[in-house]
């Protein structure tokens, strides 16, 4: 029932992160489940990941995750599953606090994606 709870509560992100899915099967790209999220990486993902100003290698959505490509899933795996674990904390909250808490990092001449607490939870658990 609670792990129920949990992917209800991260629904609305995961949603937003199945939206590119069909498309990147298309494209011939890697769509997966693992360990109860779903790793998507290639064709489309690609481009919006490489688009986004931090160019990151993967990015969670809900219980989704996009990489650019399939060996930066499994090289992101540990610090992407500490974010799932977040968005089930926050849930439809996950979004704005995030944004908000790189903001605020932003405004005190910090370093909005490194200072971030959502990023320095992720990597002092999993690098
Ligand atoms: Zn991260």
């Amino acid at each position: 029932m609670l792990v129920l709870l949990r992917y209800l509560w991260a629904l609305p992100n995961t949603l937003l992160g199945l939206v590119p899915v069909l498309i990147v099967q298309l494209q011939g790209g890697h769509v997966r489940r693992v360990e109860g999220v779903i790793e998507v990486a290639g064709g489309v993902v690609t481009l919006l990941l490489t688009a986004l100003p931090i160019k990151p290698l993967a990015m969670t959505l809900g219980h989704v995750v996009w990489a650019i490509d399939e060996p930066a899933l499994v090289r992101t795996r540990e610090h992407e599953r500490v974010h799932v674990r977040q968005y089930e904390r926050w849930g439809p909250l996950f979004l704005p606090a995030y944004l908000l808490a790189s903001l605020a990092m932003k405004l005190r001449g910090r370093d909005a994606y490194r200072d971030n607490p959502f990023e320095r939870e992720a990597y002092n658990k999993a690098g």
